[in-house]
């Protein structure tokens, strides 16, 4: 498992991420950072990669004939970024407003650019459980202001279309229970993830990384949406009470009903 550094410049930043995130995955590599930067012939978008070696050239080559890329560089090994460096993704969003609170109430999803949501879903559906380059696609396409709600609201229609899709005909469960049997294997699909008590402890969360800003509110809206109508007695309420993004070894997100 070596890191591959490469730099690629497209006419437009739309969608982009998108379309290459699908290329690194069939090339069983997965996206460790990225930086998207506007540029004289459009967009240059920084992919740093993981996956083994005997992949690396056909990954190279499929990127570099991909229709969207005008130009492939590729760093050399020497330069790439070393492993720990913080790649300031967040510079190029504009700075989240404030902290999320601390409980998320529903009410928060009224602040959701719902129609890029909308418009992401049926991908998200068909990629599943490949969905963080979508996501991180949202959290360019939508305002700053927006985009924590955003990933809330995405999180609870996801989270409520696996309910529907893997766990409906179960009986109602307490808290405790709808962790270990809906919401720990639900989530474990997507990400390395223990329960401990009320506790979900995500490792290495793909939407929050070091000295950027975190992405958890997607996994607030995913437990909460999961678990909508699957408890017996409450609403489902999660909130991120320690996150990657500031240096945690991982995030933490806290259930109650
Ligand atoms: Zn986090």
């Amino acid at each position: 498992m070596a890191e591959l550094e490469v730099r690629v410049i497209s006419e437009r930043r739309e969608g982009l991420l998108v379309e290459l995130g699908r290329v690194v995955s069939e090339h069983d590599h997965v996206l460790v950072r990225q930086r998207l930067a506007p540029d004289t012939q459009g967009a240059s978008l920084t992919l740093v990669l993981r996956g083994p070696d005997e992949r690396r050239a056909a990954l190279e080559r499929a990127l570099g004939t991909h229709p969207r890329v005008v130009r492939l560089e590729l760093a050399p090994r020497e330069a790439a970024m070393p492993p720990d460096e913080v790649v300031p993704v967040a510079a190029e969003l504009p700075q989240a407003v404030s902290a999320p609170p601390k409980t998320l109430g529903y009410g928060a999803a009224s602040a959701a650019d719902v129609v890029q949501v909308e418009h992401m879903l049926p991908s998200l559906a068909k990629d599943y459980p490949r969905i963080f380059p979508w996501l991180i696609n949202l959290e360019y396409a939508v305002a700053a202001e927006a985009r924590e709600a955003s990933l809330h609201l995405a999180g609870r229609r996801a989270g409520a279309w696996v309910f529907r899709r893997d766990f409906l005909f179960g009986a109602r469960l307490a808290l405790g229970d709808a962790l270990r049997r809906i919401a720990l294997p639900a989530l474990r699909e997507l990400v390395l993830v223990e329960l401990h008590g009320h506790q979900l402890h995500v490792r290495g969360c793909p939407l929050c990384q070091p000295g950027g800003l975190s992405g958890g509110r997607f996994f607030c809206g995913f437990v909460e949406g999961l678990l909508a109508d699957a408890l017996a007695g409450g609403v489902p309420r999660a909130s991120e009470v320690s996150c990657h993004c500031h240096g945690e070894p991982e995030c933490v997100f806290k259930v109650g009903s």
